[in-house]
Formats: C-alpha cells, sequence, structure tokens
C-alpha cells in the first residue's frame, strides 16, 4: 500500500512538475512577444521623428541600434537598411507588414526562419511623406529557447523530481502508519482517518457475526463431540479419498489402533478384506454390513476373538458420494452367546440321544422275547439308570438354562454356612462311603446373605466332584473361613486332579477330560458350568488349584467390601 500511495504522489508530482513548466513557457513566451513588439513601436515612433526631421542621414547616425532599421518608400525600393546593402535589396512592397502600414498606418509580421529556431518580428510605421520606416528584431523561438535551457531544465526538473520523491516517500509513510496501527481486534477503538470508520463498521460487525458462528459452531461440535465420546459405538466419518476426518474415542478402542491414529486413511485401521469392501462400497454410494471379527490376545484360541458389526453408509453430495460414516458395534458377547447356543443344542441333542437310544435298545430286546425272565431285573436295572441318567441331564440343563435367563429364586437369605457344609456333605455322605472317600467339614461359624439354593447347588457340585473324581482311601474337605476381611468357601480333594492343560476348559458346558469314564460314573458335563455361573450369580469369585494325582481346590471368594455377619467360634 506504501509503494502505491508513494507511486500515486511522486507520478502527480512529476506531472504537475511537467504541466507547471510547459504552461509557464507558454505564459512567458507571449509575454516576451509583446514586450518585444511594444519595444519595436516605441523606437519605430522614435525613429520616425528623426527621419521626419533630419532626413535618411539621421538613421545613418544612429547606425549603433541592435534592430534592423529598414526604409522603403511608397513603391517598395529601399531606401536605407543599417544591416545590408540597399541596392542589393529587392522591392518590399510584398511584405506583409509594409502593406498593412500603407493601409492603415503601420503594421505587424512575424517570420520564423528556415531552421526554425528564430523568428523575426516586423513593425512598419508609415511617415507622413508616404515612406515607411520598418523596425525589426530576431528572437529565439519557443522550441530554440526550450532547447537552449535543456540542460539547466533538466537539472532542475530532477532535483524537483528528487524533492518530490522524498516527500512522497515521507507522505505516504505518514499516510499508511495511522493505518497499520489499527487494531482490528477492537475497531470500534481506533481514530485514524474519518474516512475509515465505515470500513471499521463493518469489520466490527462482520467480527460480531464471526464470533457468533463460531460460538454456534463450537457449541455443536461440543455436543457432538460429548454425544460421541459418551457412546459405546465407534463412529468414523471418512472423505472420498478414505481419509478419516472425524472419530471417537471407541473406534479406536474397538479397532485396536492408538488414541492418536494415522487420518491419512481409514483402510491403515484395519486391514481385513470386508472392512476394505465396505469402506470401498460405501465411497461408491452404496451401504454395508459385515460383521468383523478381530482375533484375540491368544489368535488360536477362537473364544478370544472380538466381533464387531460394521455398519457403513455413503454420506451424498449432489447424488455423488463424497464420504462415508462407519459405526462399529461390539456384538462379541452376542456372537459368542449364538455360538453357545448352536453348541448347546448339538451337546444337548446329543447327550440325550445316548441314554435314549440305549434305553429304546432294552425296552426292543425286552419286547422282543429276546431276554431271558431271569435276565429282566437286569435290563429293568440298565434301563432304570440310563433314565436317571436322563433325569439328571434333563435337570442341570434346566438348572443351566435358569441361571442363563436369570429365571432363578433371588431372595436372599441369612445363611448359617457351617450348618450348609454340614447338609451338603451329609447327602453326598453315602456316595463318599460307597467311593470309601472320607468326608470332612472344618471352619468357622460364618454366616452370609445369598440365595440359598444356588450356594447349596454349587457346593453340592462341587463336592459331588470331589467325591467322584477321587481314589478310595482319598478325602474330601469343605470348610469356610474369613481371611483378610474376605469370606472363603473351600471344597478341596485328594484325587485325581486336572491337568494344566484342561484347566481353562472344564467350565465349559458338557466338556469332560475324560468322557468315558464321567459318563461311567454319572457325569452329564454340566456341573462345573452350572458352579461358574452360580458363583457369578452369587457375585463370588471362583479359583481353581489343581495338581494332577494330588488332588483339587475349587474355592469361592467373596471380597472384603462385602459385609458379613460371623458369630465365630471354632468348630
Ligand atoms: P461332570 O458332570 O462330567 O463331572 P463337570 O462339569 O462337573 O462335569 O466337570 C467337568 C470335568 O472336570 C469332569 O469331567 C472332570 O474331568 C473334571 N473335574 C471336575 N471336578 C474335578 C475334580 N474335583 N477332580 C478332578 N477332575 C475334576
Amino acid at each position: 500500500m506504501t509503494k502505491r500511495i508513494f507511486r500515486s504522489i511522486f507520478c502527480v508530482s512529476a506531472l504537475v512538475l511537467v504541466a507547471g513548466l510547459v504552461l509557464m513557457l507558454g505564459v512567458l513566451y507571449p509575454y516576451f512577444n509583446d514586450q518585444l513588439e511594444k519595444e519595436l513601436d516605441r523606437e519605430a515612433h522614435y525613429l520616425a521623428l528623426v527621419v521626419e526631421s533630419e532626413g535618411v542621414d539621421g538613421l545613418s547616425e544612429l547606425a549603433m541600434t541592435e534592430e534592423r532599421i529598414t526604409l522603403v518608400t511608397a513603391d517598395g525600393e529601399v531606401l536605407y537598411d543599417n544591416q545590408a546593402d540597399e541596392s542589393s535589396m529587392d522591392n518590399h512592397l510584398n511584405r506583409e507588414e509594409i502593406q498593412e502600414a500603407l493601409s492603415s498606418g503601420d503594421g505587424y509580421a512575424i517570420r520564423r526562419s528556415q531552421t526554425l529556431a528564430e523568428e523575426t518580428v516586423y513593425y512598419a510605421l508609415r511617415l507622413s511623406n508616404g515612406q515607411v520606416l520598418r523596425v525589426s528584431s530576431t528572437q529565439y523561438s519557443l522550441l530554440a529557447i526550450l532547447f537552449s535551457l535543456l540542460q539547466p531544465l533538466i537539472w532542475i526538473f530532477l532535483l524537483l523530481l528528487l524533492l518530490s520523491g522524498l516527500f512522497a516517500a515521507r507522505a505516504s509513510k505518514k499516510i499508511v502508519a495511522p493505518i497499520n496501527r489499527l487494531n482490528l481486534e477492537h475497531p470500534e477503538e481506533n481514530q485514524a482517518y474519518e474516512e475509515i470508520s465505515p470500513l471499521l463498521t463493518k469489520i466490527l460487525q462482520q467480527q460480531k457475526t464471526i464470533r457468533a458462528q463460531l460460538a454456534e459452531a463450537k457449541r455443536q461440535q461440543q455436543n457432538f463431540a460429548l454425544i460421541t465420546e459418551n457412546m459405546s459405538e465407534g463412529l468414523l466419518v471418512i472423505g472420498s479419498q478414505t481419509e478419516v476426518l472425524s472419530y471417537n474415542h471407541s473406534a479406536c478402542r474397538l479397532l485396536r489402533v492408538s488414541d492418536h491414529p494415522d487420518c491419512s486413511s481409514v483402510l491403515s485401521w484395519n486391514r481385513s478384506e470386508p472392512f476394505r469392501l465396505g469402506v470401498n462400497k460405501a465411497l461408491q454410494g452404496e451401504a454395508y454390513t459385515e460383521v468383523l471379527t478381530l482375533s484375540g490376545e491368544r489368535p488360536t484360541a477362537p473364544d478370544d476373538a472380538q466381533y464387531l458389526r460394521l455398519t457403513v453408509s455413503p454420506v451424498l453430495q449432489n447424488d455423488r458420494p463424497a464420504g462415508a460414516v462407519l459405526l462399529l458395534v461390539d456384538v462379541t458377547e452376542k456372537q459368542q452367546r449364538e455360538q453357545l447356543r448352536r453348541e448347546f443344542t448339538a451337546n444337548v441333542s446329543h447327550e440325550l440321544k445316548t441314554p435314549l437310544t440305549s434305553i429304546s435298545g432294552y425296552a426292543e430286546i425286552i419286547q422282543n422275547g429276546l431276554v431271558q425272565p431271569q435276565d429282566i431285573p437286569e435290563f429293568a436295572g440298565r434301563i432304570f439308570a440310563e433314565s436317571q441318567r436322563l433325569i439328571t441331564l434333563v435337570g442341570d440343563i434346566i438348572k443351566i438354562s435358569q441361571l442363563d435367563e436369570g429365571a432363578l429364586p433371588c431372595d436372599s437369605e441369612e445363611i448359617d454356612l457351617s450348618a450348609l457344609l454340614h447338609e451338603v456333605a451329609d447327602s453326598l455322605q453315602a456316595a463318599a462311603d460307597k467311593q470309601q472317600v472320607v468326608l470332612s467339614v472344618k471352619g468357622e461359624h460364618l454366616s452370609m446373605r445369598a440365595v440359598k439354593p444356588i450356594l447349596h447347588e454349587i457346593l453340592y457340585n462341587l463336592c459331588d466332584n470331589a467325591i467322584k473324581y477321587n481314589r478310595s482311601g482319598g478325602a474330601v474337605t469343605l470348610s469356610a473361613e474369613e481371611k483378610n476381611g474376605s469370606l472363603l468357601l473351600t471344597v478341596s480333594d485328594t484325587g485325581v486332579g486336572i491337568a494344566p492343560e484342561y484347566q481353562s476348559r472344564i467350565f465349559e458346558r458338557f466338556y469332560r477330560v475324560d468322557k468315558s469314564h464321567s459318563q461311567e460314573i454319572g457325569g452329564t458335563g454340566l456341573g462345573l458350568s452350572i458352579v461358574k455361573h452360580g458363583a457369578a450369580f452369587l457375585g463370588a469369585t471362583l479359583h481353581m488349584t489343581s495338581q494332577v494325582d494330588k488332588g483339587t481346590t475349587f474355592t469361592l471368594e467373596w471380597p472384603a467390601s462385602r459385609p458379613i455377619d460371623s458369630s465365630s467360634s471354632p468348630s
């Protein structure tokens, strides 16, 4: 801006200088011309007096004059000329000034020389005797004057240009300085030039509008962030080049990327084929839904896998895809439940089919009369045993379904744990005797509030297993104790133990370490699954330690924060 103002001032000054010079010359030149004419007029009248009184000789005596003096007869013949030989001069009758003087008494004429550098001004005066006295003087033409003054003029012009340059520089800086000092943050506080106040007012209005719009945009963004950041679903907004425009924390968590991920392409967030396909489809304008499988910490264990339902919707602008919105929902639990349900149905069918087939087979043999009468009790016994197995199995299935659906009685009551342990031990005493296993209960007199049928079921299953998977002469101990504020219920045995590779699987439904042995002793494969679910239902943590051929210990632990009613006295 300073430069532009400088240029403008400088150009105007230069123009004014040139124009001033031209005008001055234009004014001065006619002035000098006029002066010259007046001088010639005066001199001619003076010389006329001389000629009238002394004749031509009087002129000769005045020959020192600078002007040229010519005396011409009424016929145009030159009688006298102070600068030329009159005899060699041609007739002057046709001269403009002579003719004018002859007709009107005096006459002027200006004639330029051939070089145009000089011009001669003539003044002719008719004398009383009819002769004409002409006085002339030569002066430089305007061009000649200009030319002769060129050098000083150039110097003056350059000097003035320099001065106007300096003036322009100072003036432009002075003009711009207040503008540079303008505080646009607070336009209303400026007092620079009156002329720019409308501009400052406009800036102030616009600032207010921008501030209001910014505040609104910020508010909307905060609302959006608040909503998206509290969503458990992952949300991603991408542009047409797959660049990530917006994302929430859940999206990073679900796709297992860092909190500051690479946003240049969403495809780097998950390299699976369905994800890439979904993104590409959305960017072509199609919606897409697919379940992504993310392998777990242990890729070999399918149970560790995480399942995400990906829903991709295109974002259209003028009917053309301009980006996409990706929604990720963790459906691992649902997927696992589905899987469990499928496995459970398959297992149940299989487990039910085996005893039913046996029952049906025995019955058919008896029906066909293929069994000797004395063998019928044995066959009936087998049918009875298989039916018992079926009843146990169906009972376990019902219990596990109830635990799954939360359809169990949930009325808590005060339970005397010692009494409960004795109750469980008593109900399994016969089985323990049969297996020649010593069953004992020890520990403190403790009580707690819990759902008694569920706690009974858990302890019964653990104790039942401890007897079943024991050896003759072995021992099973049930105990209740309080340790560091936590309440512990323990069922330990000196049985066969469980090898480390099976320990993580024994809580799965229908899982049995030794299937044939388990079936032989009446196991359904559901006992520990019921224990696991029951413990979770009662808010207890289930621990297990086991060593092959040494024995197994299952512990239910209620944390210290749980209020415990105890009336301790050692048993
Ligand atoms: P089951 O009805 O077959 O006993 P469970 O779910 O109760 O089914 O137990 C699963 C498997 O865990 C059993 O088949 C058995 O191999 C093993 N198991 C359970 N408890 C014990 C234990 N106390 N000692 C050794 N093995 C056990």
